[in-house]
C-alpha cells in the first residue's frame, strides 16, 4: 500500500486522506477519474490519461480548479513521495462537497485526489493460457445517455456485467452495446484476429478510447499488421484466430474461450503472443520520468 495520498494540493498520509459523505462522488458516482501505470520509474502516457480526464470532466461540466500541468506535477509528485517503480495511479475529480439533492451548483469545490499504488488484476496463468470470458445480459451505456468515453465514477453497468461474469464462472464479461454489437470489457477493449488481420469495435459503437488500445494498435501498425475498426458481433468473436483485451491494469490479456467456445486452438494465439511481448518492451522505454 502506499504511504501518501494527493489530496487537494497537498500529500497527506493515506490514514487522513478523507473526503466528506456530503460528497456527490459519494453520493451520486458525480466524478471522473483515471487509472494509469507507472513502469520502470517513469508514468506511462501520462499526458494522454490526464487529457482524457479534462475531456471526461468538461463533458459532464465539473471545471478542474488545477491546471492540466499542475495535474500532472501531482500525479509525479504522489509517486515520488510513495517511491513508485511499477505501479498504478487513480486520479479521481468528484463534484465535491453539497446539499442532499442532485444539484451541481450546490456543490462549489471539486475534491481532487490521486492515489499511487500497486494492482494485479489477474494471475499469471492467464496471461499464459488465455483467459475465458463470456457475454452477459448488461449493457454498455448508451452513448446518448452518459457517453462511454466519459470515464465516470458511475461504474455501475460494468459492476454488474461483472456480477454476471462471476455467475457464470468467468473472470471477465463481454458488454454489448444497444444494438447487439460488442462493445468491450467491463474495464478493457476488446480485439478479434482473423486471417491475420486486427479488428476492434470502433469508439462510436460505446467503447471507452482505450489508451492500451490505442498504443497497441499503434505497436500493431508499426509490426506491418493491419487494424480495422468496425461494428463486430458475438459471433464474429466466437469464430476469430485470436481475441485479447486491453486496458491499464489488464495490460494485454490473451482469451481463451468465449460463452464456452473455443478462440483458436483454445491457447494464445501467435499474433497475440508477439503483441504481448511488444507490448511489454515497449512500456519500459517510454513515459515520464519520476522525478
Ligand atoms: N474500457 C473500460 C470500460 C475501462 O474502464 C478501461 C480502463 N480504463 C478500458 C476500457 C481500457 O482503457 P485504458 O487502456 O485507457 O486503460
Amino acid at each position: 500500500m502506499g504511504k501518501y495520498v494527493y489530496l487537494n494540493g497537498e500529500l497527506v498520509p493515506q490514514e487522513e486522506a478523507k473526503i466528506s459523505v456530503f460528497d456527490h462522488g459519494v453520493l451520486y458516482g458525480d466524478g471522473v477519474f483515471e487509472g494509469i501505470r507507472a513502469y520502470n520509474r517513469r508514468i506511462f502516457k501520462l499526458d494522454e490519461h490526464v487529457e482524457r480526464l479534462y475531456n471526461s470532466a468538461k463533458i459532464i461540466m465539473l471545471e478542474i480548479p488545477i491546471s492540466q500541468e499542475e495535474f500532472k506535477k501531482a500525479i509525479i509528485s504522489v509517486c515520488k513521495a510513495n517511491d513508485i517503480v511499477d505501479g498504478y495511479i487513480r486520479p479521481v475529480v468528484t463534484r465535491g462537497s453539497g446539499t442532499l439533492g442532485l444539484s451541481p451548483w450546490l456543490c462549489p469545490k471539486p475534491n481532487i485526489f490521486v492515489i499511487a499504488d500497486t494492482i494485479k488484476l489477474y494471475p499469471d496463468e492467464y496471461y499464459e493460457n488465455g483467459l475465458p470470458i463470456v457475454t452477459v445480459p448488461t449493457r454498455r451505456n448508451l452513448a446518448e445517455a452518459v457517453n462511454p468515453m466519459v470515464k465516470s465514477l458511475n461504474y455501475l453497468n460494468n459492476i454488474l456485467a461483472k456480477i454476471e461474469a462471476k455467475n457464470a464462472g468467468a473472470e471477465e464479461a463481454i458488454m454489448m452495446n444497444q444494438d447487439g454489437y460488442v462493445a468491450e470489457c467491463t474495464g478493457d477493449n476488446i480485439f478479434l484476429i482473423k486471417k491475420g488481420v486486427i479488428y476492434t469495435p470502433p469508439v462510436y459503437m460505446g467503447v471507452l478510447p482505450g489508451i492500451t488500445r490505442a498504443t497497441v494498435m499503434d505497436l500493431a501498425a508499426e509490426m506491418g499488421l493491419k487494424v480495422v475498426e468496425e461494428p463486430l458481433t458475438r459471433a464474429e468473436f466466437y469464430v476469430a484466430d485470436e481475441v485479447f483485451l486491453t486496458g491499464t491494469a489488464a495490460e494485454v490479456v490473451p482469451i481463451s474461450s468465449i460463452d464456452g467456445r473455443k478462440i483458436g486452438n483454445g491457447s494464445v494465439g501467435p499474433i497475440t503472443r508477439k503483441l504481448i511481448e511488444r507490448f511489454k518492451e515497449y512500456v519500459k522505454t517510454v513515459g515520464t520520468p519520476i522525478a
